[in-house]
């Protein structure tokens, strides 16, 4: 079947599909320039046996017409990921702008993000993406020592150096920069100097930070710790969505809570307004009942990854068999996206929650978590609670005094930025040898208070 007979012609009524969603578009599939030891994504390269992983024309073709004319909204999001997007080349990207030239809608507002791990990035990339007004996402686990740890070359050699140098040359051209730091085994203790090392040292006022939770069964977890390798030279192991075991690079479910309090201690006291950190803006979003990060939605099913050959799985975390809503080149992406199928798929996220998440008081903002990670028992022994349950709760538990407090100044009208003056009122009642308001144990003087 050719592009044209995939034609709007097919397509649900407007009632029964989203006016918006999200496609994680991966043109060069899993193909990467680096091995980051922690990458499931890498894998599934083993989906695609024959190799070659490369976005052809009809399909890039297929896939811009198809999202335009998908949306009702006229804010259209198009995002590229991978694998490594920049090894398509640039011509891919121009190829891309005049599609959407050609068929967006004379109303229709398109904002291009790419997230890449910066190697390839050089003078020419760097012009275009600042011409074409992209959005980079620039994944660097933290400082030197704590960003070699896992994302490597191929020989193993760490790749702080060339992503530093990525980042120099973004700035250098005022592109627009978030950055993706993934939260491990690694640095997982390390939350306010990783922050003060992005913030302070590389003046970034953009930031998420991603929990790393590679699950493996007692099958695979000896091949999982090495590297999803059973040997060097040897295939990775399929990726899926298996097992109640982590890895040993995985962030532990109480370390993460404790990392992002670690930030938000810093933050709240002298950044609000100014550093502008995923996880604070989507819980402050939370108090008003809107959900922008699907892990904390009531319901998914909006986001689903299309691989370089045009097939779409229900999410980039789930391209594996079972999960492939079919192919963009064989039927329009919006009647995927509003099939039965997907709609199970993002409908069973709450109703799957564990009696431990219905009656829990952070639920209107963890939501149970992300279900991949769901994959331990609750506290009365029900499958289907969530491995960072414990971080969540004391996270979601910890900021909400705050949070409260940003929430009620918005809704008088005034800058959410306030709350710095509630939390320096609040220091001021301390006393230097108090436990610091973290509750990391420590003297608010050696920690949270202490000024540097
Ligand atoms: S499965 Fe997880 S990552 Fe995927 S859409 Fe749902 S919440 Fe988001
Ligand atoms: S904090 Fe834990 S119990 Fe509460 S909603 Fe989140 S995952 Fe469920």
């Amino acid at each position: 079947m050719t592009t044209s007979e995939v034609s709007g012609l097919d397509l649900p009524r407007p009632g029964e599909t989203p006016p918006s969603f999200h496609v994680v578009a991966k043109p060069s599939g899993a193909a990467c320039n680096i091995d980051c030891t922690y990458c499931f994504f890498l894998s599934k390269e083993a989906l695609y046996p024959d190799g070659g992983q490369r976005m052809s024309d009809a399909t890039l073709e297929a896939y811009i017409r198809q999202l335009l004319e998908s949306h009702r909204t006229d804010d259209v999001t198009i995002a590229w990921q991978g694998g490594e997007p920049t090894l398509m080349g640039l011509d891919f990207f121009r190829r891309a702008n005049e599609l959407v030239a050609e068929y967006r809608r004379p109303n229709q507002r398109v904002q291009q993000t790419f997230q890449t791990n910066g190697i390839a990035l050089d003078d020419a990339w760097c012009a275009f993406l600042k011409e074409n007004r992209f959005l980079v996402g620039l994944s660097i686990d933290g400082p030197r020592e704590l960003h070699d740890a896992y994302r490597v070359t191929r020989s193993g050699k760490g790749t702080f150096d060339l992503v530093l140098s990525g980042w120099h040359q973004l700035r250098d051209h005022q592109v627009d920069v978030n950055i993706l730091c993934a939260v491990n085994a690694a640095n997982q203790l390390h939350g306010r100097r990783i922050y003060r090392f992005f913030r302070d040292e590389l003046g970034a006022t953009w930031m998420q930070f991603i929990p790393i939770v590679e699950r493996a069964t007692p099958a695979t977890i000896a091949v999982a710790n090495a590297g999803w390798r059973p040997r060097p030279d040897a295939a990775r192991l399929l990726y899926t969505q298996t097992g109640d075991l982590v890895t040993d690079r995985s962030v532990g479910s109480r370390q993460y809570g404790r990392f992002l309090i670690d930030i938000f201690e810093d933050w709240v006291r002298r950044d609000v307004g100014k550093v502008f950190v995923q996880q604070f803006d989507v819980t402050l979003e939370a108090h008003f009942g809107r959900h922008v990060l699907c892990a904390h939605a009531p319901t998914c099913g909006f986001c689903p990854a299309l691989e370089y050959n045009g097939d779409l799985y229900v999410c980039d975390h789930y391209v594996e068999p079972g999960f492939r809503l079919g192919n963009i080149r064989e039927r329009h992406m919006l009647g995927m996206v509003a099939s039965p199928e997907m709609r199970k798929f993002g409908d069973d996220k709450r109703g799957a929650l564990t009696k431990q998440c219905r009656a829990c008081n952070v639920r209107p903002f963890c939501n149970g978590g992300c279900p991949k990670d769901r994959f331990l028992e609750s506290r009365d022994g029900e499958p289907g609670q969530n491995y960072l349950c414990e971080g969540f709760y004391e996270f979601f538990s910890h900021v909400r005094p705050a949070m409260h407090v940003m929430a009620s100044l918005l809704q008088h009208n005034q800058p959410p930025a306030r709350v710095m003056e509630w939390m320096a009122a609040a220091d001021a009642g301390r006393s230097r040898n108090d436990p610091c308001s973290c509750n990391s144990g420590r003297k608010f003087k050696k920690c949270h208070g202490r000024v540097q």
